[in-house]
């Protein structure tokens, strides 16, 4: 058997690809064209594998938090709104797929929730069979957040932090790469504190844990926002890096190794 090349998982923040101020479903199409564009230049087919995942933004956070469905399912109205979550995150996973083909990159969609199982909000097991196949043969299969089941409250939000994470220890990843709307990690959150200052470098090992000033996110939130993200590859053992995927050409150069924002480490 020939030798896998190293598995890149790149994972582009909602908020970078929606406004998650806004309250309607909307994609930042000249973004998301010059991120496929990005993606395209950056990534060396030869040298690794690559897995897309991306947040929901504006599609997904707003209806969650108004229909409650992240803390399951009790009746016949929150039956539907689970399956319009669905189909929203399913509509916005189709536009990122159509740019990253449109500018060359061999995407290919892959629903998570179609085999996730969630116990009380964590991802217990999520078929992987055909996605390690997919990548064997050169696809970059891209996943999504989404409401998935749950066997202890029927629903939950299984979001793009946690997929990355488990899909690094299950494939044997080489990397995370967090795209987000802010440099990298900070002392504090820099939306909030503008004192705040960019670290560096996070060991997320260390032993006095992860920096007090790493919270969640000030807009619409059911998933965790910064902390969850870090939690969930320290829980993967993974490294990689936190940077700002709103600056033009960065997604291009964490492809290509280069560090443009905080380097994770967990070893
Ligand atoms: P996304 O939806 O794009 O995945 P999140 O909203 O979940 O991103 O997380 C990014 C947000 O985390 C930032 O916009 C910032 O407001 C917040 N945040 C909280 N604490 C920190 C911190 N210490 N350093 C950087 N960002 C932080």
């Amino acid at each position: 058997m020939p030798k896998k090349k190293p598995l890149i998982i790149l994972k582009i923040g909602g908020s970078v690809i929606t406004d998650r101020k806004d309250e309607r479903p909307r994609l930042r199409g000249p973004r998301m064209r010059r991120l496929a564009r990005e993606v395209n230049e950056g990534w060396q087919p030869g040298r690794s594998r690559l897995v897309i995942i991306h947040g929901a933004g504006s599609y997904g956070h707003p209806i969650v938090q108004r229909t409650g469905i992240h803390h399951g399912i009790h009746d016949e109205h929150q039956r539907k709104a689970m399956g319009e979550t669905q189909r929203l995150q399913s509509d916005l996973n189709a536009h990122v797929v159509r740019h990253l083909l449109q500018a060359g990159v061999p995407a290919f969609p892959c629903q998570p929730s179609a085999s996730a199982v969630m116990e009380a909000g964590e991802l217990v097991s999520l078929d992987t069979e055909a996605l390690e196949g997919l990548l064997s043969i050169g696809i970059v299969p891209v996943l999504n957040g989404v409401p998935a089941f749950d066997r202890r409250q029927g629903c939950s939000i299984l979001s793009g932090d946690q997929t990355a994470g488990f899909l690094f220890r299950r494939l044997g990843g080489d990397s995370i790469l967090h795209g987000t709307d802010v440099k990298g990690i900070y002392t504090a959150d820099p939306t909030q504190d503008p004192g705040a200052e960019l670290c560096t470098v996070v060991d997320l090992l260390d032993s006095a844990g992860l920096p007090d000033g790493v919270t969640g996110s000030t807009v619409t939130d059911v998933t965790g926002g910064m902390r969850k993200k870090l939690e969930e590859m320290r829980t993967a053992g993974a490294r990689g890096q936190v940077f700002d995927a709103t600056v033009k050409g960065n997604v291009s150069r964490v492809l290509q190794g280069e560090i443009v924002g905080t380097r994770i480490e967990c070893a």
